[in-house]
């Protein structure tokens, strides 16, 4: 597959790159090497998000040109598709991104829903920017640091920093090789992890406060409400990495509720909210995700869900019954 898609590639003209909405290290670092990558073959490119790139990520290189607008749908020949399980996750855009002539699908996610016309699926890969630099090496493209950056930050963020379950030898084999070419690792920790601002800080505060667990101490559930991050003057963008709080000795799911900030409010105190799961590595959350509508890896995932805040916390406390 990965020729084919080589082959197209070398032969399309103007390419929509995308990924998920509330993009987090490996989505726009994927997004941002596969761009600059497509420049050294001269191709026609937009790099396109729906939502706003979290203050963490704005020092990548290139990265004003993800934009929140695309061109007319008929100027482009070709789409690809990154970090997505499903063509959904790009947002409200995918029903008209769908009716792009060819569509790339390259994940890691295990419910990836095999989307599109040609797949660079891997679910042992750690990321998304993984697969992707296997593909550049592939095209033969040299990697430059403002490629290698976006490489390194994506397999960095993605793997928790080389903790989390998905941390693989390619995770430190490749990014050897971007140190290699000129990434800075303490620059990016600094820009990653080190500039978070005060209002962060204090949503912190809350979120930890807001910590509840389940009876029989396997579930961790925290809440983030839009008044919270009102109050604090937090970015809903900014918010990415709170949920590792809640995973605490002994538990085995730990749950991040987040009301969504788009303003609508359906019938009945009915909010949307995005859950996040994190797994100690013993439950498949990406199942329980799936379930809910959403999808993700065995030991991170997320849905989307319509509800009210009680009914939602309620359905997650029971879960642990089956923990
Ligand atoms: P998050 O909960 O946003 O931290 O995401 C955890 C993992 O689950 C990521 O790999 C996401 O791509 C995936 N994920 C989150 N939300 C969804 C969703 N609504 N549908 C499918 N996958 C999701
Ligand atoms: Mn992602
Ligand atoms: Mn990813």
């Amino acid at each position: 597959m990965t020729d084919q898609i080589i082959c197209h590639l070398k032969n399309s003209d103007h390419i929509l790159i995308t990924t998920h909405t509330n993009p987090d290290g490996d989505a726009i670092g994927s997004l941002i090497a596969m761009g600059l990558s497509l420049d050294k073959l001269n191709k026609k490119t937009t790099l396109y998000n729906e939502s706003s790139i979290p203050a963490v990520y704005r020092f990548l290189p290139s990265v004003d040109r993800i934009v929140k607008n695309i061109n007319p749908i008929n100027t482009y020949d070709t789409a690809i598709i990154l970090d997505c399980g499903d063509l959904q996750r790009i947002g409200t855009l995918s029903s008209i991104v769908q009716q792009i002539p060819v569509i790339i699908n390259i994940d890691h996610h295990i419910t990836n829903t095999r989307f599109g016309d040609l797949h660079l699926i891997d679910t042992s890969s750690c990321a998304a920017t993984e697969i992707v630099y296997r593909l550049i090496k592939k095209m033969a493209i040299p990697i430059n640091k403002a490629i290698a950056t976006s490489i390194y930050t994506g397999i960095l963020t993605d793997t928790g920093s080389f903790r989390f379950s998905n941390t693989n030898k390619a995770a430190f084999k490749i990014c050897d090789e971007m140190v290699a070419i000129g990434v800075d690792p303490y620059k990016v920790a600094q820009h990653v992890y080190g500039t978070y601002s005060l209002s962060r800080i204090k949503l912190l505060n809350l979120a930890l406060d807001s910590l509840e667990i389940s009876y029989n101490g396997k579930l961790s559930m925290m809440t983030l409400t839009q008044k919270m991050l009102d109050e604090t003057g937090t970015h809903p963008e900014d918010i990415d990495g709170l949920i590792n709080y809640a995973r605490i000795e002994d538990v085995k799911v730990a749950v991040l509720i987040q009301e969504n900030s788009n303003g609508k409010v359906a019938p009945e105190d009915r909010k949307l909210f995005h859950v996040s799961l994190r797994s100690d590595g013993t439950v498949d959350v990406a199942a329980i995700a799936y379930f809910f509508g959403g999808g993700g890896h065995f030991s991170a995932a997320g849905f989307s869900i319509e509800s009210t805040l009680s009914d939602l916390k309620h359905r997650i406390i029971q879960l642990s019954e089956i923990l």
